[in-house]
C-alpha cells in the first residue's frame, strides 16, 4: 500500500482517488474550493438552481465499455438513473426545425424529410454516425452485434472523408440552411468534423444521457464514494508547490503553510495551475507543442440563466438559432444556444422554469473578459448586464410565448472559470477537435520524476468528464504497476 496524494479534486482527482482506494492504497484528496467537483457543479440562485456542466455523459449505455467507470465512481449506479430526453438539441433556420434524437433512423427520416434534395449526403452523415455507433461499442442500440461488412463498407468511406473536414465544411455539402445550421450550430465552423459525428453517434446510440439528478449531484456522489471508501478529503486546501529532492516528489506544501507527504503525487490540476506554479518546471513539450499549435484552440464560453414563469416551453433540450447579423459581433457568435431544465423539476420552483444560454467564446474574447474583470470592474459588470439584455431581447424576440416571463439570475464568464478552476483562459474543457487531428493521449508522467504524475484531460482534446475520469483511473493504474516493479 502506497500514500497516494492527489491535488485536485475535480473528476480527474476525485476519480483517482476512488481508483487508488479501490487498488488499496492511502488516498488523500486536496482541494482549494470549499467543494470538490471541479467544473462538474451547479449552485443555487434563489429558488432556482443552475446545473452548470453536463449536457450529455458518454458511458450512460450499460452496453459502452465505459459505463464500468461511472459506476465505480458512483455518478452512476445504485438506483441512480439516467435521463435520455427526446431530443438533445434542435436547430431552427427559416422556419424548419431539425432535432437531434436519440434514435438514427428518425434523424434520416427527418432530415430527408426537410430536404429530400439532400438525401444522397444525407445517407453518407448517417451511414458515417452508424459505422461509429459500432465502433469500440460507442452505442448500445446495436452494439452487441459489432460490425458487419455492409455497415463498415457504407460508413467508412463517408467517415475517412469527415475526418479531413471541418464543420463549416461539411455543411457547405448539405443545400438545406436548416441542415447546416444543424452541423454547425453547436459548435460553429471550425471543429473538426469527425468530433461532431463522434457526438452524434454517442447521442443516437442512447450513451450520452444524463445522470438523474445533474451535475452537481453528480459531483456529490463522487465525493461520497470517495470518502465511502475511506479516502481522505481536504476542502480549502491549496497546494503552493511540490517539494522535489534527488528526482523523486516528496511533499506537497499548501498555502496554509502545512505540508503534506507521499509516495505517489496526482497532479489534476490545469496546466496553467501546474506548471512555473505547484511544479517548478516548464510544461512537457508535446504538451507546449499542442498549446503552440493554432489549429488547437482553447475554449471557454460566457452564459446567462433566466428565470422562466411558465410551465409549456416551445423547445426540449437545447434550441439553437440564428443571431440576426446585427448582434453577431458583439455576442461573438452566429448561433445562439439556449438550454431548458425541465426533465429536473426540482431545478425551478412548480409551474416555473430555468433557461441557461451557452455562447462559446475563444483566444481574446476570453482574454478580455478576464482583463476587464480584473482591471475594471464597473466595465466587467456592464459588458455582463448589457450582453445579458441582449440575450433576453433575442430568446424573447425568437420565441415570443417567452415574452415577457424571464428575469435574468445569474450571468458568469470565462473570468468565473479562470478564478474557480485556475485554467487559462477559463476553460474547461481541453483543446477544440480540429480536422484532420487524431486525439492521441499524451503521456502522464513527468521527466525525471517517476513518483509524479499528470491527470489533466488537457493531455487528451477535447477533454470532457470521460477523459478527466479515464486520466485519474489510468494514473493510479500506472501507480499499481510502479508499486509492484
Ligand atoms: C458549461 C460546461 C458544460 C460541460 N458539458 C460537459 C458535457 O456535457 N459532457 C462532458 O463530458 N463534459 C462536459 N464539461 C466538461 C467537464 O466538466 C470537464 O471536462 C471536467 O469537469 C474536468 O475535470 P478535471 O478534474 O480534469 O478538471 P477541473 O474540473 O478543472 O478540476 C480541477 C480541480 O483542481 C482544483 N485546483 C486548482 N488549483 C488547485 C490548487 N492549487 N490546489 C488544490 N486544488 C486546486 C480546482 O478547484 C478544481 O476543483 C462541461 C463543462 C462546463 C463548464
Amino acid at each position: 500500500m502506497a500514500r497516494v496524494l492527489i491535488i485536485g479534486g475535480g473528476v480527474a482527482g476525485l476519480s483517482a482517488g476512488i481508483y487508488a482506494r479501490m487498488s488499496g492504497h492511502e488516498a488523500t484528496v486536496c482541494e482549494k474550493h470549499i467543494i470538490a467537483g471541479g467544473n462538474l457543479t451547479g449552485w443555487d440562485r434563489g429558488d432556482y438552481h443552475i446545473d452548470n456542466c453536463i449536457h450529455w455523459l458518454t458511458g450512460s449505455n450499460p452496453h459502452s465499455p465505459l459505463h464500468q467507470m461511472w459506476l465505480d465512481l458512483g455518478v452512476l449506479g445504485n438506483g441512480v438513473g439516467t435521463v435520455q430526453g427526446n431530443s438533445l438539441m434542435s436547430c431552427e433556420r427559416d422556419g424548419f426545425r431539425l432535432s437531434l434524437k436519440p434514435s438514427l433512423r428518425d434523424l434520416y427520416r427527418d432530415m430527408v424529410e426537410i430536404s429530400p434534395e439532400d438525401e444522397g449526403e444525407i445517407r453518407k452523415f448517417c451511414s458515417a454516425v452508424e459505422f461509429l455507433m459500432g465502433v469500440d461499442n460507442i452505442a448500445g442500440e446495436n452494439c452487441d452485434e459489432g460490425l458487419n461488412a455492409g455497415r463498415v463498407f457504407r460508413g467508412v468511406g463517408p467517415l475517412l472523408k469527415y475526418y479531413g473536414l471541418t464543420t463549416g465544411q461539411l455543411a457547405a455539402r448539405f443545400k438545406h440552411p436548416a441542415l447546416q445550421c444543424f452541423i454547425t450550430g453547436f459548435w460553429g465552423d471550425d471543429f473538426g468534423a469527425f468530433a461532431l459525428i463522434y457526438v452524434y453517434a454517442t447521442y443516437c446510440g442512447r450513451n450520452g444521457a444524463l445522470p438523474e439528478g445533474g451535475s452537481l449531484k453528480a459531483a456529490e456522489r463522487m465525493t461520497e464514494k470517495f470518502k465511502s471508501l475511506g479516502g481522505t478529503l481536504h476542502l480549502k486546501k491549496e497546494a503552493a508547490r511540490v517539494e522535489i529532492e534527488g528526482g523523486k516528489a516528496r511533499a506537497v506544501v499548501f498555502t496554509d503553510g502545512s505540508r503534506i507527504e507521499a509516495d505517489y503525487i496526482v497532479l489534476t490540476t490545469d496546466p496553467a495551475a501546474t506548471f512555473g506554479r505547484i511544479l517548478d518546471m516548464p510544461m512537457p513539450k508535446k504538451l507546449k507543442a499542442q498549446y503552440d499549435n493554432p489549429k488547437l484552440r482553447p475554449f471557454s464560453a460566457y452564459h446567462a440563466a433566466f428565470a422562466c414563469d411558465l410551465t409549456e416551453l416551445p423547445f426540449e433540450g437545447d434550441l439553437i438559432f440564428d443571431v440576426p447579423k446585427e448582434y453577431a459581433v458583439e455576442l461573438g457568435t452566429k448561433q445562439l444556444i439556449l438550454r431548458e431544465f425541465s426533465h429536473e423539476p426540482s431545478y425551478a420552483p412548480e409551474g416555473n422554469n430555468i433557461l441557461q444560454t451557452m455562447t462559446f467564446c475563444f483566444g481574446e474574447d476570453c482574454e478580455e473578459f478576464i482583463r476587464l474583470r480584473r482591471e475594471d470592474r464597473a466595465a466587467y459588470k456592464a459588458k455582463c448586464e448589457r450582453l445579458a439584455s441582449v440575450l433576453q431581447y433575442l430568446i424573447e424576440d425568437h420565441c415570443p410565448t417567452l415574452r415577457g416571463r424571464l428575469s435574468l439570475i445569474d450571468f458568469w464568464t470565462p473570468a468565473s472559470y479562470e478564478r474557480f478552476v485556475g485554467s487559462r483562459l477559463g476553460s474547461f474543457m481541453s483543446f477544440a477537435i480540429p480536422e484532420k487531428f487524431l486525439p492521441i493521449p499524451l503521456s502522464q508522467s513527468v521527466d525525471g520524476v517517476d513518483n509524479l504524475l499528470l491527470a489533466t484531460q488537457w493531455l487528451q482534446s477535447p477533454g470532457g468528464l470521460p477523459i478527466a475520469a479515464e486520466q485519474g483511473k489510468n494514473a493510479i493504474k500506472a501507480i499499481n504497476k510502479l508499486v509492484k516493479r
